[in-house]
């Protein structure tokens, strides 16, 4: 398959039969969150006209940008990228999800921030499943400290985990972490009313990651071809 002579309808529609056959044989549903990071607002506008809904973000003030020029009330934006403090108000304002919450610091303002009359802030807190020091996310026994911290504040919904295992070669390790991470979704599941949501997976790792527990994959250079 020549990825390059494909136009954008082509790869979406291969990527979603792809999360649709994986999310079938794992007996689950999985929600496909396009990462358009680096493209430009008509690239999205392109996929919500095929039915695409949720697009991930890294960097607030390029999501923000988007979000004004498209104008779409219909799609949900999340936040995928780490969270600096002084961006919590302009994320809790504009965005749907936040997928990288690591730390406790800033749950109350994004809390305060998030506007009345909008429903609650999806949170995911983000694991560093991997232990690597160059790695952001909470350690895992961090977690629940983190999650009661959330389930505490009326503005924010905890919705679950997210993580971004090391791209290990070697597809054992790739699993092992995966595992992992199910295992800690599991236990937070167990604690917590409201928890749906695993997102982990990737474009080089989706299927395998939809089959070791994810509820939610982000897939960018495989919708929108690779980023420069
Ligand atoms: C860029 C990015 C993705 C998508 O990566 P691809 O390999 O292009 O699919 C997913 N999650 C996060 C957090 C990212 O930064």
């Amino acid at each position: 398959m020549y990825a390059c002579f494909m136009d954008s309808s082509e790869n979406y529609r291969a990527v979603r039969e792809r999360v649709a056959a994986a999310a079938q044989r794992a007996g689950r549903e999985v929600t496909l969150v396009a990462v358009s990071k680096t493209q430009p607002a008509a690239a999205v506008r392109r996929l919500a006209a095929l039915g695409q809904r949720a697009f991930g973000e890294n960097y607030v003030q390029e999501g923000l940008a988007k979000q004004r020029e498209l104008a779409d009330p219909g799609l949900e934006w999340h936040l995928i990228g780490p969270l600096q403090s002084n961006k919590a108000r302009e994320v809790a304002a504009h965005f749907d999800w936040l997928q990288s919450l690591d730390r406790i610091k800033l749950v109350d303002p994004l809390d305060r921030a998030r506007p009345a009359g909008v429903a609650p802030l999806n949170v995911l807190i983000q694991v560093n499943v991997d232990d690597e020091a160059s790695k952001s996310g909470c350690a895992p026994a961090q977690i629940g400290a983190l999650a009661a911290a959330v389930r505490a504040a009326p503005r924010l919904a905890l919705r679950g985990l997210m993580a971004i295992p090391a791209p290990a070669p070697d597809l054992e390790r790739r699993k092992a972490a995966f595992a992992r991470m199910r295992a800690l979704f599991e236990e937070l599941r167990r604690d917590h009313a409201g928890v749906d949501t695993l997102s982990m997976g990737m474009s080089a790792d989706f299927e395998l990651a939809i089959g070791a527990g994810a509820t939610m994959v982000r897939v960018g250079s495989a919708l929108f071809g690779s980023r420069i």
